[in-house]
């Protein structure tokens, strides 16, 4: 047997979505679990519409999710030549032929056709035709595919796919302008490349059958074919902007971990057993396509933000600190500073993404005085509650070293001493410290801010 080889091709047309990305994991995660080789094929013929950017997301995405590929990128754009050979190949072998049908022509015979009902098929009037109209007149290349018999697609995903040649076309290979299309060059391609699996987007599986037919005419085996479920919303609509983030640089930008992603994604469409996440090296050990399953994927947002939220929970904080590093930056938090690794741990345990990691650590930048959230200064700093954040700050001044334990032991001191309980200060002294309602654990925070801003803030928000 030889060596398997795969390839993801996306055309550079816009954002990767993740049903992209699923479909390039599933792609390297086959040659990976095989020994085979992942391709890269940038299908950028279609000029006008592909851009240098959209190439530069892909292999971002790509590069962010982990997915180098083994060979490529190639670009079909610097690939006519080879398109021109194997047009003209099949020119002079009888599979293709000349076409110089006007546009108008077919359009006036689709419509009689669709007055009539009938599905619309170009009637081969140049199948047998030598010559056009007149010597410059022009022309596209059509596929000379067999009128009768049946297609045969042993899916391995879809299962047998049988398809009437009598419903296909002998569709446009070259355009009028020479440019050949998308189910050419795929195939030619997919035939120079040696690709021996073909796993993509089932939305291409109405193309396969023309394509199975390119591969006889151009005298090579088709590969295997693989074509995966759509990802669906969990309201059963294609992915898509209404569900929120579908591009996958988004997520990043979200501050989801790659491995996460990874890892969900892998689960959009395919399963082991009951076994719900898997590390990659798991992931490469354990991918089979006969593992895909046939109907729709959901992307649950839900999921995946707890999901990441337990791997930032699980994360060294030296390890996420790092990861949250452009986080932090973009958040104006010095990278540096002497607090962070010790903030990082109070924060880590209630974060779903890095963008919150940076949010949360975003009060303990500024040291100077509070500023406080109205609602929260009117309902918690009260004249019961003022008298005694004076005094549990007094208390606090004279514990020896100022960590976490420390100052939750000498609050609770102060409580049995004055018979009070944490509701009593609890909310007021989070309010004193950072202006609002939500924080980690407030001993956290006075060891993160230290005793001095500690003290100054209790002091200044019982009005001292
Ligand atoms: N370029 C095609 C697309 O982006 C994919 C081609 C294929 O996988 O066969 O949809």
């Amino acid at each position: 047997m030889s060596v398997p080889r795969v390839r993801f091709a996306p055309s550079p047309t816009g954002d990767l979505h993740v049903g992209g990305v699923r479909s390039a994991l599933f792609n390297w995660l086959h040659a990976r679990h095989t020994g085979g080789v992942f391709v890269l094929r940038v299908e950028d013929t279609d000029r006008a519409r592909s851009t240098d950017e959209a190439t530069n997301i892909i292999l971002e995405g790509m590069a962010w999710i982990g997915m180098e590929p083994d060979e490529g990128p190639f670009f079909q754009s610097r690939r006519g030549d080879l398109y021109r050979a194997r047009v003209q190949e099949l020119l002079a072998a009888g599979g293709a032929y000349r076409c110089w049908c006007t546009k108008e022509t077919i359009a006036e015979k689709r419509t009689a056709a669709e007055k009539t009902g009938t599905l619309f098929r170009y009637d081969r009037i140049c199948r047998g035709r030598t010559e056009g109209p007149s010597p410059d007149a022009p022309f596209v290349l059509r596929a000379a595919l067999p009128e009768e018999g049946e297609v045969v697609i042993e899916d391995v995903v879809k299962g047998r796919v049988v398809i009437r040649n009598d419903h296909l076309d002998d569709f446009i290979l070259a355009r009028a302008d020479g440019s050949p299309v998308y189910n050419f060059t795929v195939v030619v391609d997919d035939i120079d490349m040696g690709i021996t699996h073909v796993i993509r987007g089932d939305d291409h599986l109405n193309n396969t059958p023309k394509q199975m037919h390119l591969y006889r005419l151009l005298g090579a085996e088709p590969p295997v074919f693989a074509h995966l479920p759509m990802v669906h919303g969990p309201d059963g609509k294609k992915l898509g902007k209404r569900h929120g983030a579908a591009s996958i640089l988004q997520f990043r930008e979200l501050g989801f971990l790659p491995d996460v992603m990874r890892g969900f994604l892998a689960r959009l469409g395919w399963s082991h057993g009951d076994q719900e996440e898997f590390t990659t090296d798991e992931l490469i050990q354990l991918f089979d396509l006969t593992g895909v399953r046939g109907s729709a994927a959901v992307f649950d947002h839900t999921k995946l933000e707890w999901l990441n939220g337990r791997r930032i929970r699980e994360m060294a904080p030296m390890e996420l600190l790092d990861l949250a590093q452009p986080f932090l930056e973009r958040a104006g938090i010095p990278t540096d500073a002497a607090w962070l690794p010790r903030a990082v741990v109070a924060v880590q345990e209630r974060a779903k993404t890095l963008v919150e990691i940076a949010e949360k650590l975003t009060m303990f930048v500024d040291r100077g005085p509070v500023t406080f959230d109205e609602k929260a200064q009117t309902k918690f700093l009260t004249d019961d509650s003022k008298p005694r954040l004076a005094a549990l700050a007094d208390a606090l001044a004279a514990v020896e070293t100022f960590t976490a334990p420390e100052v939750e032991a000498a609050t609770s001191r102060f409580l049995e001493e004055r018979e009070l309980k944490m509701k009593h200060i609890g909310q007021p002294t989070r309010v004193a410290l950072t202006g609002g309602t939500v924080s980690p654990s407030i001993y956290d925070v006075m060891e993160i801010f230290g005793r001095e801003v500690t003290l100054d803030r209790l002091r200044s928000a019982a009005g001292d």
